[in-house]
């Protein structure tokens, strides 16, 4: 069974303040998660986990997890911006990006941000950006073929294609960009991979972690580099149907500690940081997009119509992507009834479920769609002229605060051009 955060009757004064649809985040949850993610990973004293930004770019959001211990992890011009203003300083700004503009790697330079290069092409083209070599620099690593973990009758637990991965750099590049970037000045080197999204196993970053150990004792013995930290970024999942098990990051953070000292610590190599990238396991779980019945439609399919739609929340509509909903006030009721839960686009896929079996819903409604507090607000998009919703912060002692505004037509219209 999954939980709501927030009782019905703690929603009932929410909707009184702030108008459906938005999206609701959990402070007590999302402070716990990340103190039981720096515990998982206290054994190593150089750990710290750099937010992934771009799963929910909230600067309220940004501030509770700096005051956790946090660093961020950017992509882009805007969330360097972002981090700087929240007040996030170099080392606690990590940079990893791909096909990079020029003026990001000038900004990321300027901020002192670590620079995770996705390419071997990219140490020249940073160079002539920014005229240097940072000291500090890091690689991303992808190793190709298919990544798989866990075998069982089902199939895999993981699999993911690095292979058909845009990103990263060959076995051999990597090695050759160590070389080329210690002779330009490069002191201390990282390695960065991620080869799987949304791992639901307690596995993947342990074996993970095993094939970068082995390749930091193999890339210094073949180039001399001092590796100073390994990034093991993002892929940790949450369970988004209820029947998943979740993760546990103290096993997970175990597991990584054994492969460090099997790997890392006989090489003479037990000065080097581990990094995480989490996104998704630190926010998911945390978010509700909050809703409300609008319409019931009946013809070849039952239909429940709600106020928000795709551009709250893309995921369901762009990967079929499963969200849990449970109708408030309803959470004992059978469910007796299948539904389409749709928003208002034009089009089909605008869903954010089908064929769900639900209790029977009435007009007005609440309705909570779970585990929207990463990559939900965040991917939202105007299309259909919808905008996107507010964020609110369901605070530690119950209160709540506007952490951003709905947008307006006043904002739809900011970038038109009339004549
Ligand atoms: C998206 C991303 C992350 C976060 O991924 P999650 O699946 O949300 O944990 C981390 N690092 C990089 C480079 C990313 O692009």
């Amino acid at each position: 069974m999954k939980k709501p955060f927030v009782t019905l009757e703690q929603l009932q004064e929410i909707v009184k303040q702030y108008p459906t649809p938005f999206h609701l985040y959990d402070e007590k949850g999302i402070r716990e998660n990340a103190r039981a993610l720096k515990a998982a990973f206290a054994w190593n004293p150089g750990y710290k986990e750099f937010f992934a930004v771009k799963a929910t770019p909230n600067p309220q959001i940004l501030k509770i997890l700096k005051e956790e211990g946090c660093g961020v992890d950017c992509s882009s011009l805007c969330e360097l911006m972002m981090s700087d203003r929240c007040g996030f300083q170099g080392g606690e700004i990590m940079f990893s990006s791909n096909d990079t503009p020029a003026e990001e790697f000038a900004l990321a330079a300027q901020l002192g941000a670590t620079i995770n290069l996705d390419d071997i092409t990219h140490i020249d083209f940073l160079k002539d950006t920014i005229g240097y070599i940072p000291k500090k620099i890091s690689c991303r690593f992808n190793p190709g073929g298919t990544f798989q973990l866990g075998e069982s009758k089902e199939g895999f637990q993981v699999m993911d294609n690095p292979g058909e991965a845009k990103y990263g750099m060959t076995r051999e590049q990597i090695a050759q960009a160590f070389k080329r970037l210690k002779e330009m000045g490069a002191e201390e080197f990282g390695i960065h991979a991620f080869l799987a999204s949304n791992t639901l196993s307690n596995d993947y970053y342990p074996a993970l972690a095993k094939i970068l150990f082995q390749l930091a004792v193999d890339l210094k013995n073949e180039t001399g580099a001092h590796i100073t930290f390994i990034n093991l970024s993002g892929g940790v999942g949450i369970p988004y149907r209820p029947e998943q098990p979740a993760n546990d990051i103290a096993v997970i953070g175990e597991g990584v500690r054994r492969a460090y000292e099997e790997v890392l610590v006989p090489a003479g190599m037990d000065d080097v940081s581990i990094c995480t990238e989490l996104g998704r396991f630190m926010l998911a779980p945390y978010g509700h997009l909050v809703t409300k019945v609008l319409h019931q439609k009946h013809i070849y399919k039952e239909y429940i119509g709600v106020d928000a739609c795709a551009s709250n929340l893309m995921r369901p509509a762009i990967y079929g992507a499963y969200h849990h909903i449970t109708v408030m006030g309803k959470e004992d009721a059978p469910c007796d009834h299948k539904y389409d839960v749709t928003g208002s686009l034009c089009e089909n896929s605008d869903k954010f479920a089908i064929d769900r079996m639900l209790p029977e819903i009435n007009i007005g409604d609440l309705l909570v769609i779970h585990d929207t507090g990463a990559h939900g607000h965040a991917m939202g998009y105007q299309y259909n002229g919808r905008l996107r919703s507010a964020e609110v912060l369901l605070c530690e002692d119950g209160s709540t605060r506007l952490i951003r505004r709905a947008e307006t037509p006043e904002d739809y219209f900011a970038t038109a051009i009339w004549d």
